[in-house]
């Protein structure tokens, strides 16, 4: 049985809303596969300190820090469905540990500020198949975060 997701999410951000979708087309984008300007993900605008609730139960197999890319992330892996979520653009210190377990509505970190250089505030999603470790998920082997959300039967 499922818990229900804390009220006034979206994409279990906290007052959160899409602000860029999945391959979506951005002239003279260059974080796609080599420098395509298709976004490989999907991102949730919210503001700072915003919860962001895991989506099923899973650990964390990754952590790091990318300036000018992902910045703060973790890399959380769903054994169920074998499938990887890269969680991009973290509040510095509101991200799970690496080996971390957690299950469906733990929080796994907060929304980042524009410190880093974002033009607004977001958690950016990318999923992939399989277990992609410490290495974040890489621009040439993403799939569409739906199908990961769908696959561990959230409401779509
Ligand atoms: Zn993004």
């Amino acid at each position: 049985m499922r818990a229900s997701p804390p009220a006034g999410t979206w994409w279990e951000v906290k007052d959160g809303r899409t602000t860029s979708g999945y391959n979506q087309y951005f002239p003279g984008y260059q974080f796609g596969c080599r420098g395509d300007q298709w976004h490989k993900g999907v991102d949730v605008g919210a503001p700072t300190g915003s919860r962001s609730y895991a989506w099923g139960r899973g650990r964390v197999v990754g952590r790091g820090d990318d300036p000018g890319g992902y910045n703060r992330r973790i890399q959380v892996y769903f054994p169920s469905v074998n499938m990887s979520l890269t969680l991009g653009h973290l509040l510095d210190g509101s991200e799970l540990r690496v080996g971390t377990s957690f299950t469906r509505n733990t929080v796994w970190a907060k929304v980042g500020t524009k410190a880093d250089g974002l033009n607004h505030r977001h958690i950016h999603f990318r999923a992939a198949r399989g277990n992609h470790g410490a290495s974040p998920i890489g621009p040439c082997e993403d799939m569409n975060p739906f199908i990961l959300w769908d696959a561990l039967g959230l409401p779509s």
